[in-house]
């Protein structure tokens, strides 16, 4: 089996709070979100076998505790899947960062108990699958195939699943000016976690997008939200949820 592999950090300390982790990054994404700044990974292909991948696993396991698959979107993939049997198999931590469109292949890692954390991108609320579908690049980009409205309905299954095996998921918004951070919109993403999830210790996590190397060209000149702005809007979204941070260049991680 291949797998469309984009790159590896043999020791990362940023992908995974509290956590030495090898990440592996992988090809391919079903969604054009303006301001990604991994699109480079998002056309070519890179087809390698998983061999491969393990033995970059295998190298750093002396140093690691876990290994994040993420990407793209790494659980396009099916070998994510014997991925995570290995890592498991040499005793590491499996942790998955996703756009929420895969949820077939969250509950299949997680019947098969090979994942222990779920690190989920909520780009808006999903009561607004119009912004939704704007973050994602849907009608901009031809490669986004589903609609808004398919979009939001897998994200939801996929913090469902993640919720309901007790994994206690990430949550998380990236904010860029003038697409996505307004104080509403912020409010009523963290108003849509509190209702939604019986979790209410789930982590919601801000990050300060950087528009410089965005996909979209006319983001690139936009001016960065500045850690005072995260800042406040952490503290809308404190008002509906116990566990919010935020993560900005300046300052790194920060709890609300
Ligand atoms: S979900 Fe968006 S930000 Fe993440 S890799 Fe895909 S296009 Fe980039």
């Amino acid at each position: 089996m291949k797998v469309n592999y984009a790159d590896t950090v043999p020791l990362s300390t940023l992908d995974w709070r509290g956590k030495a982790a090898i990440t592996i990054f992988f090809r391919g994404c079903p969604l054009r979100c303006p301001y990604c700044q991994n699109h480079p990974y998002l056309e070519e292909p890179d087809l390698v076998e998983l061999d491969f991948v393990k033995e970059q696993i295998r190298n750093s396991r002396p140093f690691v505790s876990a290994v994040v698959f993420s990407g793209g979107e790494p659980l396009m993939q099916k070998g994510v899947v014997p991925l995570a049997e290995f890592a498991k198999e040499i005793g590491l931590l499996v942790g998955i960062h996703t756009n929420g469109c895969y949820p077939e292949m969250a509950k299949e890692l997680v019947k098969q108990k090979l994942v222990d954390k779920f690190f989920i991108d909520i780009k808006a609320s999903p009561d607004n699958p119009e912004l939704y579908g704007k973050v994602a690049g849907w009608g901009e980009y031809e490669a986004v195939k589903k609609t808004p409205e398919e979009i939001t309905a897998k994200v939801i299954e996929t913090i469902d699943t993640a919720e309901s095996c007790g994994l206690e998921p990430e949550l998380r918004t990236t904010v860029i000016r003038d697409l996505v951070g307004s104080r509403e919109e912020i409010a009523s993403i963290a108003s849509w976690i509190s209702k939604h999830m019986k979790n209410r210790e789930v982590t919601y996590v801000l990050q300060q997008g950087i528009p410089e190397h965005s996909l979209q060209e006319n983001l690139r000149k936009t001016r960065v939200f500045e850690r005072e702005e995260l800042y406040e809007l952490g503290e809308i979204a404190k008002n509906f949820l116990k566990n919010v941070r935020i993560r900005t260049k300046e300052a790194g991680e920060e709890i609300i």
